[in-house]
């Protein structure tokens, strides 16, 4: 970062439609624009009412202790269970019949857990926990596939007081281990196998490659039995689910536990660079994630069907599959593979069997979509979506468009939900039905957040101006710390502004006030003495018709200290169009020539590299920085948390013949 740019980040878009809320969410929306003024006035008052969303076993009578900062305590006199708020306060209150569960699996068959069922199942696998000499406060660790038993194991874990560390089931032995030993966890719970894409993928091998090279905290793995493959066993270590399941009492009290104490440990993205074990405590996330899953998503859980595709794996799987939405009493599906298998129309079958009415997704997802061709959701009937929402990155305005328009019928109105794995909970957002929604922007903070965005000299920015993004106070979900190191967590997040978080973000305020994320600031461009994100220069990209997806990257420059490097996949039905406007080196000139007159001739890319694929993590984040690596010729970093380690290869062979 350089010192002398006073205004932080250069912001060189403007883009100006806006949607007003449809009349019925006005008329019917949870969320009363009273939120505000009501936070405004009395912010811990407000979420001390949040809290009655909750059933205590100890009400709480404070709020918030911020006496020794950067470390909060939120409500630490309640004391709470966090299975029994998913799961048995449902069933209690006569709702046991209600569907919890819409299970999808691959191969097109299907499940239903009703409350009742959820509140038999976690009550068994915390006894069999209990069993096992899992005692309240060790840590268990997840790795599973996208299957009801992954969020049973969860909640039986949080039945019993053991603070869970769901990785995901993508990750190899070594990440699997070097997390386990992280957090020392003393049971793993896994499946034989999973299946993607019609193939069986192992991951009991996995675990048992883990616990052979190290993780010695472990006793036990608990294995459930999806694929059938034959896998090695471990007598007296390793225990099959369904054998330990039928044995075990339906009948458990759940476990009550302080509202500071660890419901959760999870390890952020890995978008930037090493995962940070991010933890979190039962109280506080849970008022913020039901508060939040409310009032963004509209739930009304006696109609809606609602529908995040986010993997258990991932902070978004946390809060808005399994604890947001089931705390709200949600009928939700969940699916255990990817959206083309077998087809490219799946999700959208899913959603037209289900009658989906709230579904929310990646904006990587919607860009594949957009690249498939939109004959292809065409095919189903997708009336029942009433709201939509994106999480993960900014989402281009062009996506936003195509979102509404393809998926949403036109009138949905779309939630673009700003947080990260350490908030814990959605914390900038539209709400519906108040909000008038402009494509592309995260907008406002939540009531009950405070948010900014600062210069260099940590002085907020005016309207029209970017910087960088922080949280001016603290907010129930907010992360207690990195798992084992105060010191990173107060480096990370405590130290660049003073007594602010600073999330590592790059972010504008439009003229309006609202916010407009730019991506990360490690990925902040220095092009002439410009201070260019990211974001604004990639929709730009993705605005041209042909276009379905881009990452640029500053890369060094003799002339200009940076130049723009952008890589961009072209759309399936582009090809006869590049080829009649003579082939793709003059598609590259149009390319770059349309973001100088989209958003400035400073911003116009050096080169355009046209690619098939682009690095991605799991969670299905771009990962910038491998791609600058290959920018600027350097030995490509690290690919751990990469979802397809070939794409670099193939990223690199394509371009050897085009420099
Ligand atoms: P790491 O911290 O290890 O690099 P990560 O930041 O990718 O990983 P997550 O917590 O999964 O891990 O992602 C949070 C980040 O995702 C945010 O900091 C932001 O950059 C991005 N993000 C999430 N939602 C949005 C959104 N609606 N608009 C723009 N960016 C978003
Ligand atoms: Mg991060």
């Amino acid at each position: 970062m350089n010192a002398d740019a006073g205004t932080g980040i250069d912001s060189l878009s403007h883009e100006s439609a806006s949607y007003p809320p449809p009349s019925d969410f006005v008329q019917n929306a949870n969320a009363r624009p009273s939120l505000y003024g009501e936070a405004e006035r009395d912010r811990l008052g407000f979420w001390k009412d949040r809290a009655g969303l909750l059933s205590w076993k100890t009400m709480p009578t404070e709020v918030l202790d911020f006496s020794n900062p950067p470390f909060a305590r939120w409500f630490a006199d309640g004391t709470l269970n966090a299975c029994y708020n998913a799961v048995d306060r449902h069933v209690e209150a006569g709702h046991g019949d209600q569907a919890a569960l819409l299970v999808e699996y691959e191969d097109g068959s299907d499940a239903t857990y009703t409350y009742a069922d959820l509140q038999a199942e976690t009550s068994r696998m915390a006894n069999v926990l209990l069993d096992l000499g899992v005692v309240t406060g060790d840590r268990v660790a997840i790795y599973m596939p996208m299957i009801p038993e992954a969020v049973i194991a969860m909640l039986a874990c949080a039945r019993i007081g053991a603070t869970h560390s769901v990785v995901f089931g993508g990750f190899s032995a070594d990440a699997l281990r070097s997390r386990i030993e992280d957090a020392e966890a003393t049971a793993v719970i896994t499946a034989d196998g999973q299946f993607r894409k019609g193939r069986v993928l192992p991951l009991k091998p996995a675990v048992d490659e883990a616990l052979s090279t190290g993780a010695e905290s472990v006793r036990h793995v608990l294995v459930v039995r999806r694929t059938g493959a034959d896998i090695e066993w471990t007598e007296d270590r390793d225990v099959w689910w369904h054998e330990a399941r039928e044995s075990a009492s339906a009948e458990h009290e759940p476990v009550w536990v302080e509202a500071e104490h660890p419901l959760f440990i999870l390890y952020t993205s890995g978008t930037t660079g090493k995962p940070k074990g991010i933890v979190h405590t039962t109280g506080g996330y849970l008022v913020q994630a039901s508060y939040t899953h409310r009032n963004v998503f509209d739930l009304k859980p006696d109609t809606d069907v609602y529908w995040c595709t986010a993997d258990v794996g991932w902070v978004t799987g946390h809060t808005y599959v399994t604890y947001g939405p089931l705390v709200n009493r949600a009928t939700q599906v969940i699916y255990e593979s990817t959206p083309d298998t077998p087809h490219q129309g799946r999700w959208w079958e899913i959603v037209e069997k289900h009658k989906v009415s709230i579904f929310y997704a990646a904006p990587t997802a919607i860009r594949t979509a957009m690249k498939w061709g939109e004959d292809i959701p065409a095919r189903f009937d997708l009336s029942s979506i009433r709201l939509l929402g994106s999480v993960g990155e900014s989402i281009n305005p062009e996506a936003w468009q195509w979102y509404r328009r393809v998926i949403g019928g036109g009138t949905a109105p779309i939630v673009d939900t700003w947080w990260q794995t350490e908030t814990g909970a959605i914390m900038i957002s539209p709400l519906p039905g108040i909000t008038a929604t402009k494509p592309g922007s995260a907008q406002v903070p939540l009531p009950g957040i405070s948010a900014d965005v600062l210069n260099d000299a940590g002085e907020s920015v005016q309207d029209g101006q970017g910087g960088y993004l922080v949280l001016t106070e603290p907010w129930p979900a907010m992360l207690r710390g990195i798992w084992g190191d105060d010191q990173r967590f107060i480096d990370t997040y405590w130290s660049r502004f003073p007594g602010m978080y600073f999330a590592g973000d790059g972010a504008r305020k439009d003229e309006d006030g609202d916010i407009w994320l730019l991506g990360r600031v490690d990925d902040v461009m220095n092009v002439s003495g410009h201070r260019l994100s990211t974001t604004e220069i990639e929709s730009a990209l993705v605005s041209h018709p042909w276009v379905a997806e881009s990452a640029v990257v500053g890369a060094a420059d003799e002339t200009t200290g940076q130049a723009v490097v952008a890589f961009v996949i072209l759309r399936s039905s582009a090809a006869e169009e590049v080829e009649a406007a003579g082939g793709e080196e003059k598609a590259v000139e149009i390319l770059r020539q349309h973001v100088g007159k989209e958003i400035g001739p400073i911003a116009r890319p050096k080169k355009v590299l046209l690619v098939t694929e682009l690095p991605k993590t799991r969670s299905g984040k771009i990962m910038r920085r491998l791609l600058r690596d290959v920018a600027e010729n350097r030995q490509v970093g690290d690919t751990q948390t990469l979802a397809d380690s070939s794409v670099m290869d193939l990223i690199q062979q394509g371009l050897s013949g085009k420099r």
